[in-house]
């Protein structure tokens, strides 16, 4: 039934700038504070306060303009958007409405299938993110926490251009790795530093005109991003398959039972009664701050991985997953450096595989990382120079891990470095042939794989430590000529 069907997603996303201070006050927006400690008067909306711009965030929505190839406006204008409830003090959120700072834009999302969707960005606007209500810390009561009232959001609207849930998702993912880049937000999922809400509509395919959509607010997660539209894209085809229509309306997802449920009515721009708010000055974006923060922009994940598959000779597969982190990425880029003559490819396995496997292990992020990458490095650049075998190297890798300090004192200290010099192979060859008569004569009445069975030999009884090209070498050799 889903092939005459399609669907239609525009995103909201909120992103939490990582400022020490509010947008409008001096509070710290430090998370996790006893409640109420961060809120200071601007905060709790005392009659007679004033609120006060604070200059880094228009910064840090400027950067995010660059990055997705906006317009700045040159002046923009906070308004508020007046609605009650018990976490807004005020009765109003300070927002930007008719004039936000970052105008029309785009991001390119690069899917698995190697084709770029082109997702259009219709604004970014700053604004004040409300206080929280606990309704299960006292018995028949709900409390209030003001302590996020006042942090400075970046809202992120999108174009209705995302064609599937899974779409959304990935356009989530590289907004967020996008906003990490920036060093605009901290991406903390967990503690709310990045929200999604998803406008969802379906139409008959070939249909021009978009469906009623329903929103699903407040997504932290990108597994239930993309499991909530799922579950919203069947609802709505359902609804109408059996003759029935969507419902314009809010809609929360519940985790626990993969749906989503039906909050509110739907809201209508007019019903916020938006005007400028006559506090605050309208804020003239300079243009030197514009190309100021245009001279010293990061270069951006998309750029990053381009560069990896040109330039390093790396797959997306590789490129892709180094990228999405920026510790990552940097932890790569240092090991290369201190190890310019190992292949990238070499590098980006070991930091992938046996480095986030150790990580992920002791459940420790890249920035506690117990091995450097300089120490890494070290490791690397004796497999390339031959002092020990791959295999060897992983052993003195779980050394590092454990702290035994760098690669050449591990090899040194537990004797591993590779025997590479001909004459001791030899002895160990010879050693080996005159011990094992029997197989020495199956192997010259034509039995071939005998020859795997004196390689073992060998390596054990050089705890794997025998150059193993050299061992074959050697060993062809010997029993040709005996
Ligand atoms: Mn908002």
């Amino acid at each position: 039934m889903d092939a005459q069907w399609e669907t239609v997603v525009g995103v909201e996303l909120h992103v939490q700038l990582d400022t020490d201070s509010k947008i409008f006050s001096g509070a710290s927006t430090a998370y996790g504070a006893e409640p109420n400690r961060q809120a200071c008067a601007v905060d709790l909306a005392m009659p007679g306060t004033l609120p006060v711009l604070n200059r880094e965030v228009v910064t840090m929505a400027v950067k995010l303009g660059h990055a997705i190839n906006a317009e700045i406006a040159p002046v923009c204008v906070f308004a508020r958007k007046n609605y009650f409830y018990p976490d807004l003090p005020k009765g109003y959120q300070i927002s930007q409405y008719e004039q936000p700072i970052v105008g029309e834009g785009y991001l390119d999302l690069h899917l698995d299938d190697d084709s770029v969707r082109r997702i259009g960005i219709v604004r970014a606007h700053l604004e004040e993110d409300a206080g929280k209500s606990i309704h299960d810390a006292f018995r028949g009561q709900s409390a209030v926490d003001l302590n996020r009232a006042g942090t400075p959001l970046l809202e992120i609207v999108t174009a209705p251009d995302l064609r599937s849930a899974h779409e959304a998702a990935v356009f989530m993912r590289e907004m967020h790795t996008l906003v990490r880049y920036l060093g605009i937000c901290d991406g903390n999922l967990q503690e709310g530093s990045f929200r999604c809400d998803a406008n969802v509509s379906v139409r008959r395919r070939g249909d021009e005109k978009l469906g009623t959509r329903a929103e699903i607010k407040n997504m932290n997660s990108f597994r239930f991003v993309e499991r909530a539209i799922d579950f919203e894209v069947h609802r709505q085809i359902h609804l109408l398959e059996s003759g029935d229509r969507v419902v314009q309306e809010t809609r929360l997802y519940d985790p626990d039972k993969n749906e989503t449920r039906s909050m509110r009515g739907k809201e209508e721009a007019e019903d916020y009664r938006y005007f400028p708010d006559p506090d605050l000055l309208p804020v003239r974006v300079d243009e030197a701050l514009v190309a100021e923060v245009k001279q010293h922009m990061p270069e951006l994940p998309a750029d990053k991985r381009e560069r990896y598959m040109a330039e390093l000779g790396l797959g997306l597969a590789d490129a892709g997953p180094l990228v999405s982190e920026p510790d990552w990425a940097d932890f790569f880029e240092q090991v290369m450096q201190h190890a310019p003559e190992v292949p990238p490819k070499r590098c980006a396995n070991w930091v992938l595989g046996e480095l986030m496997g150790a990580l992920h292990k002791m459940h420790l992020s890249m920035a506690d990382s117990p091995v450097s990458p300089e120490q890494l490095a070290g490791l690397l650049k004796r497999i390339e120079d031959g002092s020990i075998s791959g295999k060897i190297a992983k052993s003195v890798f779980d050394g590092m891990l454990a702290g035994e300090g760098d690669a050449d004192r591990i090899i040194e200290a537990r004797g591993l470095k590779q025997i590479s010099d001909r004459g001791s192979i030899e002895t160990v060859i010879d050693k080996i042939l005159a011990g094992s008569p029997d197989q020495v004569a199956q192997f010259q009445a034509g039995e071939q794989k005998v020859f795997n069975f004196f390689v073992g030999q060998v390596m054990k009884e050089t705890r794997g430590q025998a150059n193993p090209a050299q061992v074959r070498d050697v060993l062809t050799e010997k029993l040709n000529n005996s």
